[in-house]
């Protein structure tokens, strides 16, 4: 049982990007394999937690989300302080969503450690017909950025585990 043994790595992450693109829900997907269609908005930060095994180590995800503080500049750097990883969220049907990227990449760049991982993540990839970000177009900013890249679905699973073992992994590579 994993709970009694011990934790080798406990792994700050943070969750960052517009409103309503399902950040809640993708923390609740990959912690509690659960999905709701009315999250309602938190107020406040918390995180959340999940052991997984990496490489025979057991590491902790602390994950924080953010809840209401979403507008520019509106998340402080205690949000960011200690935090190894991020995973930057978009709507792959919301466009506006996506042109902010670069506005919390420069948030990160500011407040963050410069060793942070960062994970880009093209969310509610269920919603096909709805598209508005063509993949190419996060493929080519995350190249330029340095950064990783997922497309994900909070709704189906689709990705959400892979896309958070990456980033632990990666994490994991630089401790
Ligand atoms: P947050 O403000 O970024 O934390 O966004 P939420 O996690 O609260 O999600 C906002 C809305 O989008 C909610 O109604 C969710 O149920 C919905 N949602 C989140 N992820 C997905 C997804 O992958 N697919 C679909 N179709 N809806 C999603
Ligand atoms: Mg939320």
């Amino acid at each position: 049982n994993i709970l009694h043994e011990k934790i080798d790595y406990v792994f700050k992450v943070v969750v960052i990007g517009d409103s309503a693109v399902g950040k809640t829900q993708i923390l609740s997907r990959f912690t509690k394999n659960e999905f709701s269609f009315d999250s309602k908005s938190t107020i406040g930060v918390e995180f959340q937690t999940r052991t997984v095994t990496i490489k025979g180590k057991l590491i902790k995800a602390q994950i924080w989300d953010t809840a209401g503080q979403e507008r520019y500049r509106a998340v402080t750097s205690a949000y960011y302080r200690g935090a190894l990883g991020a995973m930057l969220v978009y709507d792959i049907t919301k466009r506006q969503s996506f042109d902010h990227v670069a506005r919390w990449v420069e948030e990160l760049r500011a407040h963050a450690d410069n060793s942070i991982r960062i994970i880009l993540i093209g969310n509610k990839s269920d919603l096909v017909d709805l598209r508005a970000v063509p993949t190419e177009d996060a493929v080519e900013f995350a190249e330029d950025q340095g950064l990783f890249f997922s497309e994900t679905s909070a709704l189906n699973g689709d990705n959400v585990e892979t896309a958070f073992l990456r980033l632990l992994e990666e994490i994991y590579s630089v401790v």
